[in-house]
């Protein structure tokens, strides 16, 4: 963000993520190094993506070839809205998925896509657990509220294997 001695850049102009969210975040940033005050630099690893359709689609980190593409020994799991409780209750509308992206050698998710009814909303705890490499086993050994659509995150977490 810092372009020149005095001259801070943030938003679309930067090139990164070209959303709000994005703006706000680097505009946090970019006023705390303006007023000489600490705090972390910017972190681009955990960025959500959210498209407003029907059903939403939501993503966080690394697609699964992305990760791929870096060498990361990968383990993906995947999970059907409509074969979970939430799904079946919602009925029609219920189309969605939720992936998971695992980097397998430190056990913790870079990646990981959420569609469905409330598919922006279910990404929350995806993001927290990629921004925080929160251990996948911990994820694993989590409770997830009977019928919420973050079921669908716990089927996808059992279904992570090598492909
Ligand atoms: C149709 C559409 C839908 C979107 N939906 C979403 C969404 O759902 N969620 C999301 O997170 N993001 C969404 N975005 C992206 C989001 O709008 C941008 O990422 C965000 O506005 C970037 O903020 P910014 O401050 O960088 O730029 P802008 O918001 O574009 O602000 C730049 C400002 O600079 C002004 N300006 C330009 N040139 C000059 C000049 N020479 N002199 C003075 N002023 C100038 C412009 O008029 C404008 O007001 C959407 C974008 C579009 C186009």
């Amino acid at each position: 963000m810092r372009v020149e001695p005095g001259v801070w850049g943030i938003g679309d102009v930067t090139g990164r993520g070209l959303f709000t969210h994005m703006a706000m975040y680097q505009a946090e940033i970019a006023v705390r190094d303006i007023l000489g005050r600490p705090g972390p630099d910017a972190d681009y690893r955990a960025v959500p993506r959210v498209t407003f359709s029907d059903p939403e689609v939501g993503s966080v980190g690394l697609t699964e070839r992305a990760a791929r593409d870096l060498g990361v020994r990968v383990r993906s799991g995947t999970a059907l809205v409509p074969a979970s409780a939430r799904g079946w209750i919602h009925k029609a509308g219920n189309d969605g998925l939720v992936k998971l992206v695992e980097d397998a050698d430190r056990g913790v998710l870079v990646g990981a896509t959420s569609v469905g009814p409330t598919g922006g909303e279910v990404l929350f705890g995806l993001a927290v657990a990629v921004a925080n490499e929160v251990p996948v086993e911990g994820l694993r050994n989590m409770v997830f509220a009977y019928p919420t659509f973050r079921r669908a995150v716990a089927d996808a977490l059992a279904d992570l294997g090598d492909d």
